[in-house]
């Protein structure tokens, strides 16, 4: 896909790795629909991406509600005309770590801490990949792409039972949705960033980001942009479908 004049709803964008890719997409001549759920954050993001000389619109949605995700695309066609594709970014952590510090095991993992991640970092994934995919068909687009944001915390993070359960199953989605879609030429795949540079992980104990950085080979953060190059890989690269790609500084 050539992203110039394009569409592309991104979620969670108005900080951190969505930003990033707001901008690198607007960067590459996308016009950009901005979801979050801040305000401020919104406007500064639809800002930059203005000025780079795209249409870039913001939306206040949360995208763990069905309704509101319905909307949100309804009025993406209306005020666009068209949707080439959706990165699915928008994410939280509530971790068992950061409650109990000293023993945060699944042992001291509430259900609503459970329930919070699981609405938005996976059925937030499912309900706009849903809502993005049957616009896509019903306008019949050439081509369509579909990123999710997983993570590397797929393989099993400590503390972390509710955020690795929902990034797996994100890459499983994107399994499913590859062979669903692909008779409408409509693309997927998974990012799973290793320890990237944003308020994220910004929130997390000194010592635990110290020991995360120590145990990158690369010894260093990554940063939102390395991200950003991993969507725009997946929506120009029209042999690609269905897999993950990994940006962790060899951290696996
Ligand atoms: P961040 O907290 O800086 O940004 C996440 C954005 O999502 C925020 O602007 C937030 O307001 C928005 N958001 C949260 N819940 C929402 C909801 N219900 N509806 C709409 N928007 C919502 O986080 P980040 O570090 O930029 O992470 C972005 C994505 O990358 C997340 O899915 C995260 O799990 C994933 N990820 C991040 C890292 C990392 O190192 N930062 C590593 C692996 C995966």
């Amino acid at each position: 896909m050539e992203l110039k004049d394009k569409v592309v709803v991104i979620t969670g964008a108005g900080r951190g790795l969505g930003r990033g890719m707001a901008m690198t997409f607007a960067g590459k001549g996308a016009n950009v629909a901005i979801v979050d759920l801040n305000e401020d954050d919104i406007a500064q993001t639809v800002a930059l991406c203005e000025e780079l000389g795209v249409k870039a619109k913001g939306f206040k949605v949360n995208v763990a509600q069905e309704a509101e995700v319905e909307k949100l695309f309804n009025d993406v066609v209306t005020e666009f005309g068209t949707l080439s594709g959706v990165v699915n970014n928008a994410g939280i952590t509530r971790d068992g770590l950061l409650i109990k510090a000293k023993d945060g095991t699944i042992t001291k993992m509430s259900a609503q801490q459970w329930q919070m991640v699981i609405d938005v970092n996976l059925t937030g994934v499912f309900l706009c990949a849903r809502e993005a995919a049957a616009k896509m068909i019903e306008l019949g687009v050439d081509e369509g792409v579909i990123v999710n944001i997983s993570s590397l915390a797929r393989h099993g993070s400590f503390g972390q039972t509710n955020y690795s359960a929902a990034k797996a199953g994100v890459v499983a989605m994107t399994e499913v949705w590859a062979k669903e879609l692909s008779r409408y030429n409509i693309r997927t795949g998974a990012i799973a960033p290793g320890t990237i540079n944003t308020d994220m992980i910004a929130s997390m104990k000194p010592e635990a980001r110290d020991r995360l950085i120590g145990a990158v080979p690369l010894k260093r953060l990554g940063e939102a942009e390395n991200i950003a190059k991993a969507a725009t890989f997946i929506f120009e690269n029209d042999y690609f479908t269905g897999r993950v790609v990994e940006v962790d500084g060899g951290l696996r």
